[in-house]
């Protein structure tokens, strides 16, 4: 029995985290990490190798963990790194992950190599949950709600107003709407019912907080109609309070069978850190995409299209004995 040789492709949040994450896989075997930077720059005990070298490694890595952002890395970096590895990615943009699997399926296909796109938990572990309540329900709905947590995106337009240094932007579940949907009442719910925005703000200026104030409230699809508080903070408070990367979520099914019988299924996460509990997911997934490789199938997948079992280093003899 042979480890499962990786490599990191991409040493920023999620990468670290998947480094982290192998300590608690013995069954990998982490070869290198390839960054674009100068590599005397990258801190870290692992083998930091340029990405100009990716390709010496072609035949030395089973599963290259793709670790780059999924605004610009990940549709520059996978077409290029799958026609050479099995690649896993935590690709994120949801509109766009139909385009982005064929553009990679083709490539996989071709490279006889397997690709699993968009893991993660949202993509991922949500999506699971959203496609088991969904079938199980058929009738039923589905409701998903993000937070406590920091959204990269908001905190991004909020640094874009003019005047403000800088911010952190909290998405934040109505536990009122939550109520109402686990008591059967399945509300038809706007975006704006779902979550507040609770926005920690550090200005150039302290006079200027009315306006940046107003500009952040208005600002459509991002603010506009949400329950949005703003607090100006110094620097120093927001490095001391607001630096760590917590997030989470539920996902909600609800459902009758007759008409007395109403259900309630749900998932639930509270993370201290998101892309390291992102790293692990990944890891476990890297397993499973190993095995398909091994089962002799290419193309592009998706968490859908794994059969659980794959994820554990355990035997299914073992699963069955212990967890069914
Ligand atoms: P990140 O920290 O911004 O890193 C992205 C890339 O930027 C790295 O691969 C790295 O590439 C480069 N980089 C990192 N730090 C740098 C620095 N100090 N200076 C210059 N370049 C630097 O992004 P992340 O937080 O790891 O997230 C990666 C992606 O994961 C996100 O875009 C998101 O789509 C996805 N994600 C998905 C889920 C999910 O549930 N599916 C959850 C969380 C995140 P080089 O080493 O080559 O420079």
């Amino acid at each position: 029995y042979s480890k499962i040789r990786v490599g990191i492709v991409g040493y920023g949040n999620l990468g670290k985290g998947v480094e982290l994450a192998l300590n608690n896989n013995p069954d990998f075997e982490l070869i290198g990490i390839f960054t674009r930077r100068n590599i005397d720059d990258i801190d870290s005990n692992s083998n930091i190798i340029s990405f100009n070298k990716v390709l010496d490694y072609k035949d030395k890595i089973d599963v290259m963990f793709l670790c780059g952002g999924s605004a610009k890395d990940l549709p520059e970096q996978c077409p290029k790194l799958a026609e050479h590895f099995n690649t896993i990615d935590s690709y994120d943009n949801h509109k766009n992950i139909p385009n982005y699997f064929n553009m990679i399926d083709n490539i996989a296909k071709k490279s006889n190599k397997v690709s699993l796109i968009s893991v993660g938990w949202d993509p991922g572990l949500f999506s699971l949950n959203r496609l088991l309540a969904q079938t199980i329900f058929p009738n039923g709905q589905c409701y998903t709600f993000w937070g406590k947590g920091v959204s990269q995106g908001h905190s991004d337009a909020i640094r874009r107003i003019k005047g403000v240094k800088n911010a952190v932007q909290y998405t934040i579940p109505s536990e009122k709407t939550i109520e109402e949907i686990k008591a059967g009442k399945n509300p038809s719910l706007k975006k704006e019912d779902m979550h507040k925005r609770v926005c920690y703000v550090v200005p150039y200026d302290f006079e200027d907080k009315d306006r940046i104030e107003k500009e952040i409230k208005s600002m459509p699809n991002y603010f506009q109609g949400f329950d949005t508080t703003v607090h100006f903070i110094t620097e120093e408070d927001l490095i001391k309070n607001h630096s760590k990367m917590p997030h989470g979520g539920r996902v909600i099914g609800t459902g009758t069978t007759n008409k007395k019988h109403k259900h309630v299924m749900e998932f639930s996460l509270s993370l201290e850190d998101n892309p390291e509990f992102t790293a692990s997911v990944v890891v476990a997934f890297a397993r499973a995409i190993y095995r398909l490789a091994l089962d002799g199938k290419k193309g592009a997948f998706t968490v859908f299209d794994i059969p659980l079992g794959y994820l554990s280093p355990k035997t299914g003899e073992e699963l069955r004995k212990e967890l069914l």
